[in-house]
């Protein structure tokens, strides 16, 4: 490993003027998967905010494996999340898949997130580097560890230090989640890099009854923070919404979390 190595002590993002990854703080990332429409972003958004969310999650443009699934709004989505932001005050965490699209997404995002699919499409995090913004940086769901410290190497070594590192699930013999939630990986990583690091279980289980306990589990193995799939409950959503826990789950899932990284 470069510059990410953990020699002092662990670093603090600062993703917007109101809020910074790491440095203690436990960080709330929530928001639908993708974004559909006005009213569902705004209705999620101020759910979120009001449920202890730090940041609001947003797909815009979807890594969708079938290319018949819906693919996001594309730029109309990063409108309604650039006004989605600045209704709540949450700063915006969304994908960029195509290096054609940087500019746009880092023109509203506070913090570009790099997804699986992409974890080792190299030319791509460079690009995503050279905008200076912080960048989310998925796990590949079949990367080794080092292998996906190394793909943060990347943007490390283009120079961007601003760096989170997201545990999303791998691969593995399970089937009855949709990836593994590798939360080895969690103290391990914090053991080797100086990045925080923010797990996803919602894209790990693909379930939502799971969520819930694997956030919590986050929490204890160490993470700086969880980033989580939430629609307003009876919302058909267009992307992944068997994932998707409601705006009073995520409440007191927040609610609980926190009180327990308190106690501890
Ligand atoms: C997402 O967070 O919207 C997403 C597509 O996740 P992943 O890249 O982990 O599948």
């Amino acid at each position: 490993l470069g510059s990410l190595a953990a020699t002092g002590e662990p670093s603090a993002v600062r993703v917007s003027d109101r809020w910074t990854v790491g440095g203690g703080r436990f960080t709330w990332i929530a928001g639908p998967c993708a974004v559909e429409s006005e009213a569902q972003l705004m209705s999620v958004a101020r759910d979120v905010r009001d449920g202890g969310a730090h940041l609001l999650r947003g797909g815009a443009f979807k890594p969708r494996t079938s290319p018949y699934a819906f693919q996001g709004i594309g730029k109309d989505g990063l409108d309604l999340l650039r006004d989605a932001s600045a209704a709540t005050g949450l700063g915006v965490v969304t994908e960029v898949v195509d290096a054609a699209h940087v500019e746009a997404v880092a023109e509203v995002a506070h913090v570009l997130q790099i997804g699986a699919r992409n974890a080792q499409n190299f030319p791509l995090l460079h690009e995503v580097a050279l905008t200076g913004r912080p960048v989310l940086l998925k796990r590949g769901f079949g990367c080794t560890v080092p292998e996906w410290l190394h793909s943060a190497e990347y943007l490390l070594a283009a120079g961007n230090g601003d760096v989170l590192l997201c545990e999303r699930g791998v691969r593995t013999l399970g089937n009855s989640t949709r990836f593994t939630l590798d939360i080895s990986a969690v103290p391990l990583v914090k053991g080797l890099s100086h990045l925080p690091v923010i797990v996803d279980p919602s894209h790990a289980c693909g379930r939502r009854d799971l969520v819930a306990p694997l956030a919590a589990a986050a929490a204890a193995a160490g993470a700086d923070g969880v980033m989580v799939d939430v629609n307003q409950e009876g919302h058909v959503a267009l992307c992944d919404g068997e994932q998707a826990i409601t705006p009073a789950e995520f409440g007191a899932l927040a609610r609980r979390t926190n009180r327990m990284l308190h106690s501890l």
